[in-house]
């Protein structure tokens, strides 16, 4: 076996699979959607319909995919999955479509980078159950309605401003995840440990859960990455001073902040003065994608208080300054 087939084969329990919740009880933090969702899903349950279609938006990582994997869980239905890049022909969409038994789950990742035509089939489909598939081409070309099951349509996006309005107005319900605190993501942490096995006292998963950017994901690729380090140095078990001394040789700092969101701000602070600047232009400072600076760092950097949004672009506060260990200018008002 290769190294590099080991790196791909090998899972070392760094699955995500096994830390998913797997029902509404079961899923920490987002109460508010949790709440709302289960009233969709128990109305529907009590008229015998299937539930409207669901949006769920939000930064990623934090519980869309395992939302919707509860969401047929919880109906005793089939999850089919498939993401908007994936979509690119209408075909493609059709075919996924026409294979759905009554009341399935379909779950469309990314739904907001979706092509235009396989949108717009979208449309039908969610509204009366139906596609219209085009036969033939030019002037003798016929379209052919399709009856498809009626199923529940779940689409995540990271940017539910990005979506087009007939696509929205067509959700009957769209749940907001936010960033988890602190205590949520302890919780999560807690349970993951107990799941993988690991031991970790609680002030040490306190510190890892403060380092996670309010992102379950990161907080569980943190504890593994913990363990690595306790494993290796020290006995296994995860006490603060393991997990600190861990966290730094990750460039994770104390805020939670990684290379990346580092980046971004020393762009900011250090190349354009504080701002303000438009994010593609930071974007093409860090030599990464805007849409990577824009779903994954901004969100967060503007929830811990580092960035503002302005009308003419972003502008580092006092506390980013700070942070990079600089004098704030006088005349700075954020
Ligand atoms: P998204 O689809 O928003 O990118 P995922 O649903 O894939 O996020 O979640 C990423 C990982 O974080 C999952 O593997 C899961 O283990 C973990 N996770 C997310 N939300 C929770 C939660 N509320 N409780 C426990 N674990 C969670």
């Amino acid at each position: 076996e290769s190294a590099l087939a080991a790196r791909y084969l090998s899972t070392d329990g760094d699955t995500e699979t096994g830390l998913r919740p797997t029902s509404l009880d079961d899923f920490i933090g987002q109460p508010r959607v949790r709440e709302q969702l289960a009233l969709v899903l128990r109305g529907a349950r009590q008229r015998g319909a299937t539930p409207d279609h669901v949006l769920l938006s939000g930064p990623p990582g934090l519980g869309k995919t395992s939302m919707a994997m509860i969401i047929a869980g919880e109906l005793g239905t089939a999850l089919r999955i498939t993401s908007g890049p994936a979509l690119e022909r209408a075909g493609d969409l059709a075919a996924m479509l026409s294979n759905l038994v009554e009341g399935d789950v379909l779950f469309i990742d990314e739904i907001h980078r979706m092509a235009r035509p396989a949108e717009e089939m979208l449309y039908l489909a969610m509204e009366d159950f139906r596609v219209d598939v085009v036969v033939g081409k030019g002037p003798g070309a016929t379209s052919i309605p399709l009856d498809i099951a009626p199923f529940t349509l779940v689409g995540a996006t990271t940017r539910s401003g990005a979506l087009t309005g007939p696509l929205r107005d067509r959700f009957g319900f769209t749940g907001h995840m936010d960033f988890y605190d602190t205590d949520e993501l302890l919780q999560i942490l807690l349970r993951s440990a107990r799941i993988l096995g690991v031991h970790i006292e609680h002030d040490a998963a306190a510190e890892v859960a403060g380092r996670s950017r309010g992102t379950p994901r990161i907080a569980n690729r943190l504890l593994r990455r913990v363990r690595d380090f306790a494993e290796v140095r020290a006995d296994g078990l995860i006490t603060r001073e393991i997990a600190q001394s861990a966290l730094e040789v990750y460039d994770v700092d104390v805020l939670g902040l990684d290379r990346l969101d580092r980046a971004v701000l020393g762009a900011l602070v250090r190349g354009f003065g504080g701002g303000p600047v438009g994010v593609s232009t930071l974007a093409v400072a860090v030599g990464e994608e805007a849409a990577t600076v824009e779903e994954v760092c901004e969100p967060f950097l503007v929830r811990a208080g580092l960035v503002a949004r302005t009308p003419r672009g972003r502008v580092a506060t006092a506390a980013a300054w700070e942070h990079l260990g600089l004098v704030p200018p006088p005349d700075l008002v954020f």
